[in-house]
């Protein structure tokens, strides 16, 4: 091949190659550190920048998918604290019970009080405490996307099977799904990926977008009308039927317009995350007071 083409050919691959492979199922979990550290007060900002000393991107954003990320790095982690991602109501209905629900503290109420009792234990070596904060920041996460806290016998919408018409690029591992523009997916996966990814903004651009929306007053206020965990996984769970997340008459096909319709409720339970994982961060290795937007 000639050199300029050639050279032409990398740079088209370059323009094309970031749209499909930017890590988009990460998305929400980095937006909800982008946003918590944005509200953090100086005292925790330099406690997170101590913790995380050598991390490729030592930001709360930089460290959210750590712990999605064990499947591949640490296999054994990973399986040991597979089910520190979610919780189920087994009885059906929302109020989850720890005994029934959380068997020996595996599960993401459990998981992430004894984070972050780890990270403010200061007579904890250094290495348990960054962990700590990681999945601190991850956990509060997953609570807040409400697949991850529901209570039907379908593992979080996983076993929920969506035929969707969208001319989003799927993640690469789901490439051979995406056929004529429908993609093979699952109602859990439309959650954690194509809701988000409907509005088209990287990470930068999106935290910009919701920090500039005028309604934090309205997101501190729910943030701090629920203070547990367990709460948390509550509120999740009755968003669940109270905002219609399975498809009307369970159907099972679906189009941009149910992303478009959703993406506010997913946005709002981002920014409510942030300001919960920032009160969470301030009190334990902050000043201990919350910052007010
Ligand atoms: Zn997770």
């Amino acid at each position: 091949m000639p050199r300029f083409s050639t050279r032409l050919f990398i740079i088209l691959l370059i323009c094309i190659i970031p749209a499909a492979a930017l890590a988009w199922s990460a998305l929400g979990h980095q937006l909800v550190g982008a946003l918590a550290q944005r509200l953090l007060d100086p005292k925790a900002s330099a406690e997170v920048a101590t913790l995380l000393v050598g991390e490729p991107d030592p930001t709360l954003a930089g460290v959210a998918t750590w712990a999605d990320t064990l499947r591949s790095s640490d296999p054994e982690r990973f399986r040991q604290t597979s089910r520190w991602h979610y919780i189920n109501a087994l009885g059906g209905g929302c109020d989850f019970d720890v005994q029934r629900d959380c068997p020996d503290g595996n599960c993401a109420v459990a998981a992430l009080e004894n984070q972050i009792r780890i990270l403010g234990d200061r007579s904890q070596p250094l290495a348990a405490r960054r962990d700590a904060l990681k999945w601190v920041v991850h956990l509060v996460g997953d609570l807040h996307q409400p697949l991850h806290a529901g209570n039907r016998p379908d593992a979080g919408g996983n076993r929920f099977q969506i035929s969707l018409r969208t001319a989003i690029q799927p993640e690469d591992y789901a490439h051979n799904r995406y056929v004529d523009g429908l993609m093979g997916t699952n109602l859990h996966s439309v959650w954690d990926f194509y809701i988000l990814a409907s509005r088209r903004l990287d990470l930068a651009q999106y935290t910009a977008a919701l920090a500039s929306e005028d309604n934090s007053p309205a997101i501190t206020t729910q943030a701090r009308s629920l203070t547990t965990p367990l709460q948390w996984a509550e509120e999740s769970c009755r968003l669940i039927d109270a905002k219609a997340i399975y498809p009307p008459e369970n159907k099972h096909k679906m189009t941009s317009y149910y992303l478009e319709q959703m993406r506010p409720l997913a946005e709002r339970r981002v920014e409510v995350a942030a300001v919960r994982l920032a009160d969470i961060l301030n009190r334990t290795i902050g000043n201990g007071a919350p910052v007010h937007q």
